[in-house]
């Protein structure tokens, strides 16, 4: 009672839900859902009734202070979204920073998250890595954004959409350099899932091969820049200072 909890859903595959995310569903008073008619299906298909409002990016303000009436009563909820893990790219963030800042308990279900699940089988570095989210979708923010991570050593992984991919491995090679080694994982956890790696320009070819190849959702993971880079960049920098009259 009085608990928010947190709960991912599966991102392809419903043999992902952990058995404790359906312990949770359906004992909560109550499921906040990012579309209740998608949800409604995985609920559905589970054997789940327990009731759903609708939390998105359009009423979430508002509907927060609501359910924070409910946490109030006594009653508990699940906050879920249309697939993955809450708050990573999806809504969340205001809900789960108003009812912390009220005072009432958030418990977070460990579970499928595209980013994480992707990185464990790239093959890139993952001692540290970033997650970046999505790019913005004009050349001109994207291009601004990628021009910040130039220098980033750590592996960087991007959501995408797939109307956007080949632009964005684009402005990947233009602005990141040539060599840096992409990979692409598609449709993870599903049927036709794909890991494509190579350069920027290696993934755009497989991609361009077969035009059905470009649908489906995807997880871009670029291999951060040579740390050494970073050295000269700083001894660089120390000289143009000392150079200063
Ligand atoms: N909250 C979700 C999570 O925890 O992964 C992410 C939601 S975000 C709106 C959707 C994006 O996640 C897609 O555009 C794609 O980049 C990525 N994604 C989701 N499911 C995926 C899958 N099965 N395979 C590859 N990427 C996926």
């Amino acid at each position: 009672s009085g608990i928010l909890y947190v709960v991912p859903t599966p991102i392809g595959n419903l043999g992902d839900i952990s058995a404790r995310a359906l312990e949770v569903l359906a004992e909560v008073d109550l499921i906040a859902a990012e579309d209740t008619r998608h949800s409604r299906k995985l609920l559905n298909h589970f054997g789940i009734q327990t009731k759903a409002i609708s939390l998105h990016a359009h009423n979430e303000n508002q509907r927060s202070e609501q359910l924070i009436g409910y946490l109030a009563n006594d009653q508990s909820l699940a906050l879920i979204s249309d697939a993955g893990t809450p708050l990573i790219s999806d809504p969340g963030y205001p809900l789960v920073t108003a009812v912390r800042a009220a005072g009432y308990k958030v418990v977070p279900l460990p579970g499928p998250c595209a980013a994480i699940t992707a990185l464990s089988a790239a093959g890139l570095a993952t001692d540290r890595f970033c997650f970046e989210g999505f790019l913005p979708a004009k050349t001109v923010g994207r291009t601004e954004r990628l021009q910040a991570l130039a220098s980033e050593t750590r592996t960087m992984v991007f959501y995408e959409s797939p109307r956007r991919v080949l632009d964005t491995l684009a402005s990947v090679g233009e602005v990141l350099g040539s060599a840096r080694k992409v990979v692409v994982a598609k449709e993870i956890t599903k049927r036709f899932e794909t890991f494509i790696e190579g350069t920027a320009q290696d993934v755009i070819t497989w991609f361009k091969a077969e035009p059905e190849r470009q649908q489906g959702e995807m997880v871009i993971m670029v291999d951060g820049a040579p740390k050494d880079q970073d050295a000269d960049f700083e001894q660089a920098l120390a000289l143009a200072m000392k150079l200063q009259p």
